[in-house]
C-alpha cells in the first residue's frame, strides 16, 4: 500500500484522446517526495530543450503536494509546472484551494497533459471515471462562469474546477489558471489555451491512507487549532489593518515611482470603509482554519475571490484608488489574468505612449485617465487585438517586438519575468542573492524564512531568536542577532541565508503545504507551524517515510538542482542572474559579484551558475551529470 499518495498518474493525451492510468514510481517519491519536485523530474525526462514551449510535446502537469489529503494541516497545494513561452524555462506555479486535493481523492497524484486538442475541450474526471469532453459551448466565457455552468452541467456542486479565461484560449502570456479562491499564474494559462484545454473538473471520494493515522491525527489535531491561534501565519495582508507598507515602499506606474506621502489617516479610513462595503465574506482553503482571502462583489461584476497581493497591484500601477483595483479584479480574474504581471504590462505601455513610444495610431482612441486606460488596455490584451497583440507576450518581450527605444522602459523584468515592484534604496545582500539566482518568477516564492531588515532593538531579536525552532541550526541566530540596521550581513551569512529562504520553498512546493504556514511566514516573527524541523515527523507519519531535517533538505536541494538543471539544459547562466536595473537606488557591484562566486560554490555550482558533475553526482541526479556532458555544458571528467 502506498501511503500519503494516491499511487497513480493520469496523463491525457490531448492529440489522440488517449487517456491512461499509470502507477508512480515509488524511487521517486523517496527521491523528489512529490508535487514539483516529481514534476521536475518528467519534465527533464520528457521534455528535453529541442522541445518549444508550445510544441505538442511540452507536457502541463498538475501535481498533488505529497501531504495532500492527508490531516496534515494547509496541505492543500496544487503544483502546475511547465514549459513558460515567455522565459522558455521552467515555469513554478501554485495555487491553493481545493484542487490538488480533489485529484488525489480521485485517484491520481498527478494529471500529465500532453498533446493538443483540435478543438476547446475540458477534462472530466469522476474517480475512475476520465472523458476528454467538447468544450466550443464554453468559448469566451469567464473562468468562473466555466466552473459555474460546469458544476451545474454536471450535477454536482462539489466538483472542483480550474479553468481558463479569454487570456489563456488567445494565449497571453500573462494567462492564470483560475480556481475558486486560488490561481496559478505566471507561464501556465497560456499553455493550457495553447492545449486548446479550457477546462478540468475533478470530483473524487477515494481515500488516501497515511502511515500511522492516529499519531499524525492527534498531532493535527492539536496543530489545527495552535494555527488558528498563531499570529504569525495566514497571508498578513488579507487582514491586514492597513497597506500603508506595501504603498510607501513599492513603486507606483511602471515601477517607477515611490509615494512616501500618499498614505494618510484619510486614505487608510477611506480604503478600510470600501473593503467593508465590497467583502461579502472571508474564505479559506482545504483543512486549514485561515481565511486569508475575501469574496468581493463590486457593481456589475460578478462576485470573486481575491487573493494576496493582487489587492493593489492595479491601484499602484495604473495610480489609483482601492475601488478601481477591486472593480478591475472582477474582470482581470474572469479573462483568468495574472495580477502581478498583467499591470506592470499595462503601465509599461502608458509610459511608452507618454514618452512617445507609442501614439494614437498605435493606441487609437486612448482614454485620458489611469483607470479608464487600464480598462482600455486590458480588454486589448485579453482579446489580442491592435497593440494588445504585443502587449500580451508580456513587457520583456513587448519592448523588443515595438522597439524605437522601448527596452529602456523594460526595467523591471528579470529573466523575461516582469517581478514585484519593489523600490527601496538599499539592495541587502541575502536579497540580492535571492533575486539574482533564483528561477522562480517572484521573490516571495523564494524569500521567506529569516527577516526581510535587521530588528533595531537589540531586546527585541533576543526575543526573536530565543526558542526559534525554525533554525536549520545555531548560526542563524547568531547572524541575526549581530545584525544592524542599514548593514550588510557578512558574505557566509548572506548567502546561507538565501538558501536556507529559498530550500525551505523547495520543500513545500513538494509536500503541498501552503508558504503562508511555512517557507514565507518564518520571517515574521519566526514562529510560523511549519519548518524543517518538524515537517520530517509529519511526512514519516503520512507517507511512512524515514526523513530527518538533514535528509529533507537535501531531498529539497535535489529539487532545486533539478529544476536548476532543466533551466541551464535550455541556457540559464551567471549573465542572467542579476535583479532588475533599477530596483534600488543603491547597488554595489563587486560586492554582487562576490556573492554569486560564493553562493555558487555553496551549492556546489561552476562560476557560471551550473551544478557540477560532484554536485550532481552527490545528489543521485548522475543522469543529469550525463547529459549535460553529451550536450558539452560540462566538461568529461
Ligand atoms: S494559510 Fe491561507 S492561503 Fe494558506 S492554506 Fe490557509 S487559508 Fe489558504
Amino acid at each position: 500500500m502506498k501511503y500519503s499518495e494516491a499511487g497513480y498518474n493520469l496523463e491525457i493525451d490531448l492529440s489522440t484522446g488517449g487517456i491512461e492510468r499509470e502507477p508512480t514510481d515509488p524511487a521517486w517519491t523517496k527521491d523528489y517526495l512529490g508535487g514539483q519536485g516529481v514534476a521536475a523530474r518528467i519534465l527533464w525526462d520528457r521534455v528535453p530543450p529541442e522541445v518549444d514551449a508550445f510544441s505538442p510535446d511540452n507536457l502541463l502537469i498538475f501535481s498533488s503536494g505529497l501531504l495532500n489529503s492527508t490531516p496534515v494541516v494547509g496541505a492543500n497545494r496544487t503544483l502546475v509546472n511547465t514549459i513558460s513561452p515567455q522565459t522558455d524555462r521552467y515555469s513554478h506555479s501554485i495555487m491553493g484551494g481545493f484542487f490538488g486535493v480533489e485529484i488525489k481523492h480521485a485517484g491520481y497524484d498527478r494529471l500529465i497533459i500532453r498533446g493538443k486538442a483540435n478543438n476547446l475541450v475540458y477534462l472530466y474526471i469522476n474517480n475512475d471515471k476520465v472523458e476528454i469532453r467538447d468544450a466550443t459551448h464554453l468559448a469566451g466565457k469567464g473562468a468562473q462562469e466555466t466552473a459555474d455552468i460546469l458544476k451545474k452541467e454536471l450535477n454536482d456542486s462539489r466538483i472542483q474546477v480550474a479553468s481558463i479565461g479569454l487570456a489563456g484560449e488567445n494565449r497571453c502570456y500573462m494567462a492564470s489558471i483560475e480556481h475558486g479562491n486560488s490561481s496559478a499564474s505566471r507561464g501556465v494559462g497560456v499553455i493550457m489555451g495553447d492545449k486548446r484545454l479550457k477546462a478540468i473538473a475533478v470530483r473524487g471520494t477515494k481515500d488516501i491512507y497515511t502511515a500511522n493515522p492516529e499519531e499524525l491525527f492527534n498531532i493535527c489535531n492539536r496543530m489545527i487549532r495552535e494555527i488558528h491561534d498563531n499570529p504569525h501565519c495566514g497571508d498578513s495582508m488579507a487582514h491586514g489593518e492597513g497597506d500603508q507598507f506595501h504603498v510607501d515602499n513599492f513603486a507606483w506606474g511602471n515601477a517607477r515611482e515611490r509615494r512616501r506621502d500618499f498614505w494618510t489617516k484619510e486614505v487608510e479610513d477611506e480604503w478600510l470603509s470600501v473593503e467593508a462595503n465590497l467583502r461579502q465574506r472571508w474564505t479559506g482553503c482545504y483543512n486549514c482554519p485561515k481565511d486569508c482571502h475575501q469574496a468581493i462583489k463590486t457593481p456589475g461584476r460578478r462576485p470573486y475571490s481575491q487573493k494576496c497581493y493582487s489587492k493593489l497591484t492595479y491601484a499602484m500601477a495604473a495610480y489609483e484608488g482601492l475601488e478601481f483595483n477591486y472593480d478591475i479584479i472582477g474582470i482581470t480574474q474572469e479573462y483568468g489574468m495574472d495580477a502581478y504581471a498583467t499591470p506592470q504590462v499595462m503601465a509599461f505601455a502608458i509610459e511608452l505612449y507618454e514618452a512617445g513610444i507609442l501614439t494614437d495610431a498605435d493606441i487609437p482612441d486612448f482614454p485620458k485617465t489611469g483607470a479608464e486606460r487600464f480598462y482600455y488596455l486590458v480588454e486589448k490584451i485579453a482579446r489580442r487585438e491592435g497593440i494588445g497583440d504585443i502587449l500580451a507576450n508580456g513587457v520583456y518581450h513587448a519592448a523588443r517586438q515595438i522597439g524605437k527605444g522601448a527596452e529602456t522602459y523594460d526595467h523591471n523584468t528579470m529573466k523575461k519575468f516582469e517581478q514585484v515592484p519593489i523600490k527601496l534604496s538599499m539592495l541587502n545582500h541575502p536579497y540580492f542573492v535571492m533575486y539574482a539566482t533564483n528561477e522562480k518568477m517572484a521573490i516571495n516564492q523564494t524569500e521567506g524564512s529569516f527577516p526581510q531588515v535587521p530588528i533595531a532593538d537589540k531586546a527585541e531579536r533576543e526575543d526573536y531568536v530565543s526558542g526559534w525552532d525554525a533554525v536549520p541550526d545555531e548560526r542563524f541566530k547568531k547572524w541575526l542577532l549581530e545584525w544592524e540596521p542599514r548593514t550588510h550581513p557578512p558574505l557566509e551569512a548572506s548567502i546561507n541565508i538565501a538558501d536556507w529562504n529559498e530550500i525551505m520553498h523547495y520543500v513545500d512546493d513538494a509536500v503541498g503545504v501552503c508558504a503562508f504556514l511555512s517557507s514565507f511566514r518564518n520571517q515574521f516573527g519566526g514562529r510560523a507551524p511549519y519548518h524543517i524541523n518538524n515537517l520530517p515527523e509529519l511526512i514519516n507519519l503520512a507517507a511512512g517515510m524515514d526523513l530527518d531535517p538533514k535528509s529533507l533538505w537535501r531531498a529539497a536541494e535535489r529539487n532545486r538542482n533539478l529544476v536548476r538543471a532543466i533551466n541551464t539544459r535550455r541556457g540559464l547562466r551567471r549573465v542572467d542572474e542579476a535583479p532588475p536595473a533599477d530596483h534600488w537606488k543603491h547597488r554595489d557591484p563587486e560586492a554582487e559579484q562576490q556573492l554569486l562566486d560564493a553562493y555558487y560554490d555553496l551549492k556546489g555550482w561552476t562560476s557560471d551558475g551550473i551544478p557540477t558533475a560532484e554536485t550532481l553526482d552527490k545528489l543521485g541526479l548522475s543522469f543529469v551529470k550525463d547529459d549535460f556532458i553529451e550536450r558539452g555544458i560540462l566538461a568529461t571528467a
